[in-house]
C-alpha cells in the first residue's frame, strides 16, 4: 500500500488549484462538495469557474500562481495540463512544504484523489495506486448501483442519534442496535420523511433498552488448515461477530485479518510441544471474557475436534454455564490428501482411515500398530515429525513392508506447502534431509498421484 488513504479534514482549510480547463474543472466538482476555502489560479478561466466563482463556491484569481499563494495551504492541485506550469506549481508547493497533485501525474503527485461514492456523510473512496482506473471505475457503478441514494439520509439522521443511543452498553448490543436501523427500521421509514424515521429510530431504541443484556458466548470454530478460501461461511461470520478472538498460533494471519477491526485479538501462542499459555490459562482466558458478556471466538487450526483439546475448553465453559457452539473446520488430514491428489479412502484398498496423534501427554503416543502395520491402511499422523522414528520402528516391528509409502505434507493447502514422497523405511532419513519447519502431516499408506509428482522433482530439480 504506497498510498494511504485518509480522510482530510476540509473545514476552513485553503486549497489551492492552479488552471482553469478541463482538468480543473473535474477537480473542482469535487472539491465543491467539501467545506474548503477554494483558491483558483487561472488567467484564462472556463465560464463554469467563472459562474462558480460569482456565486461565492470559490475565489477566482485571474492570473498565475505566486509563491505568497501557496504559504499556508492545505493541499495544492496543479491542473493547468501543461508540464512547464504543472512543474512551476509543484515548485512552489514542495517549497511550501505544503502537500500537491498534479494531475494525471502519479509520479510526481504527493497524494491523489480516488474514485468516489458519494452518500454523504458515507463516503467510499476507491484507489488502485493507479495500476486500473478502469477497475476503479466498474467498482463504482457497482457500488453506485447497490447503495440506495437514501443512505445519506439514513447516516445524517443516525449520526444525530449516536448520542441517545450511547444508553446501550457498548459493544454487541450498541451494534445490534445499529444493524437493525440501517438494515430493517431505517429503509422502512425513509420514505415516510425525516420526521418518521427519527420516531422510528426512537422506537427502536426504547424496544433494544428494554431488552435482557446480552449473555455470553463461546465459538469454537475450524479455521481450517491456512488458506482462507477454506475457512467456513459460517467460521467468516462468527469471526465478524466476535468481540473477542482466542487464536491459536497454526491459524494464518490472512484469516485474522477477517476479524472485526474492534475485536480485541488474543493469541492463545500453542506450540506443538509444550504450551506457551497453559491449557489452564486458556481456559481462564475464554471464562473470563464469556461472563463479561462478550461473545467469544476461539478459534483453532483445522477441525476444533481433531487433537485440538476441545473438551478441555468446553468442560470449563459448562463449569460457568456459559453457553457455546461448535464450527466444525476442514482439518490437516482432508487438505493434505488434497495436496497429494489422493483420497484417504478407497473401494478395493482400505475402509477405514485413522487420524491418530504422534505424540500424546505422556510422550510418544501408543496405538494399534499391529492393525496400522497391514498392507493398504491408511492414516494421518499429526504432530508425528519428532516421533518418526518410533512409528517407524513399532510399524516395522509388528510386519509392516519397508517400501510403505509415506507422504509428509508441509503448510498444507499454504503458498509454502511442500510434499516429501518417501517410504517407511526412509522416512527418519528423508525427513532429517527435508529439514520441515511448519506444521506437518504424515500420511502413512499414500504417495502422491503421478500427476502432482512432476512437481515435486520440478522442486527438487530447483
Ligand atoms: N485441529 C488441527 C490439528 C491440531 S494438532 C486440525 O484439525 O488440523 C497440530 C498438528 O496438525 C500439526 O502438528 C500438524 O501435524 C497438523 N497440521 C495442522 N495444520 C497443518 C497444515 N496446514 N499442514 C500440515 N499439517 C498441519
Amino acid at each position: 500500500m504506497q498510498h494511504y488513504p485518509v480522510f482530510f479534514n476540509t473545514r476552513a482549510a485553503r486549497i489551492i488549484l492552479s488552471g482553469g480547463g478541463e482538468a480543473a474543472l473535474a477537480k473542482l466538482r469535487l472539491l465543491m462538495k467539501t467545506e474548503a476555502n477554494l483558491h483558483v489560479f487561472a488567467p484564462d478561466a472556463a465560464p463554469e469557474i467563472i459562474d462558480w466563482a460569482n456565486a461565492g463556491a470559490l475565489t477566482l484569481h485571474r492570473r498565475a500562481l505566486k509563491a505568497e499563494d501557496v504559504a499556508g495551504a492545505a493541499l495544492v492541485y496543479a491542473a493547468d495540463e501543461d508540464e512547464a506550469r504543472d512543474s512551476q506549481t509543484a515548485t512552489l508547493a514542495h517549497s511550501a512544504r505544503v502537500l500537491l497533485n498534479i494531475v494525471d501525474n502519479l509520479e510526481g503527485s504527493d497524494f491523489i484523489t480516488p474514485a468516489i461514492v458519494d452518500r454523504d456523510p458515507v463516503t467510499i473512496a476507491i484507489g488502485t495506486e493507479g495500476a486500473a482506473p478502469v477497475l476503479a471505475r466498474q467498482i463504482k457503478a457497482d457500488l453506485e448501483a447497490r447503495l440506495p441514494s437514501s443512505l445519506g439520509a439514513l447516516a445524517r439522521i443516525g449520526k444525530a442519534f449516536r448520542h441517545a443511543a450511547d444508553t446501550l452498553p457498548m459493544g454487541r448490543a450498541r451494534r445490534a442496535f445499529w444493524s437493525e436501523y440501517y438494515t430493517k427500521t431505517g429503509p422502512a421509514s425513509i420514505s415516510k420523511g425525516e420526521a418518521a424515521t427519527k420516531a422510528a429510530l426512537d422506537t427502536l431504541l426504547a424496544q433494544h433498552v428494554a431488552e435482557a443484556p446480552a449473555e455470553g458466548h463461546v465459538v469454537f470454530a475450524g479455521a481450517g488448515p491456512g488458506d482462507p478460501e477454506l475457512l467456513t461461511l459460517k467460521a467468516r461470520r462468527a469471526l465478524h461477530e466476535a468481540d473477542v478472538v482466542i487464536y491459536d498460533r497454526l491459524v494464518s494471519p490472512a484469516i485474522l485479518e477477517l476479524a472485526r477491526r474492534e475485536a480485541l485479538m488474543l493469541s492463545a501462542g500453542k506450540e506443538g510441544f509444550g504450551a506457551a499459555m497453559s491449557q489452564a490459562d486458556i481456559n481462564a482466558l475464554i471464562v473470563k471474557h464469556a461472563s463479561a458478556g462478550a461473545q467469544v471466538l476461539r478459534l483453532k487450526g483445522g477441525d476444533p475436534a481433531v487433537f485440538a483439546r476441545l473438551d478441555e475448553e468446553i468442560e470449563a465453559c459448562e463449569a460457568h454455564d456459559i453457553a457455546f457452539s461448535i464450527i466444525p473446520g476442514i482439518t490437516a488430514a482432508s487438505a493434505s490428501a488434497a495436496a497429494l491428489g489422493q483420497s484417504l479412502t478407497k473401494r478395493g484398498r482400505n475402509t477405514e482411515a485413522r487420524l491418530v496423534t504422534g505424540h500424546d501427554m505422556q510422550g510418544y503416543a501408543d496405538q494399534d500398530w499391529k492393525s496400522l502395520a497391514r498392507a493398504g491402511e491408511v492414516a494421518a499422523i499429526y504432530m508425528g515429525k519428532r516421533a518418526a522414528r518410533f512409528i517407524q520402528g513399532r510399524l516395522l516391528m509388528h510386519g509392516a513392508a519397508a517400501n510403505t509409502p509415506v507422504s509428509l505434507v508441509e503448510n498444507a493447502s499454504l503458498p509454502n506447502q511442500r510434499i516429501v514422497a518417501t517410504t517407511l523405511g526412509q522416512l527418519p532419513s528423508a525427513l532429517a534431509e527435508a529439514a520441515l519447519t511448519g506444521p506437518a502431516l504424515t500420511l502413512l499408506g499414500l504417495a502422491p498421484r503421478d500427476a502432482v509428482v512432476p512437481t515435486l522433482k520440478q522442486e527438487v530439480a530447483q
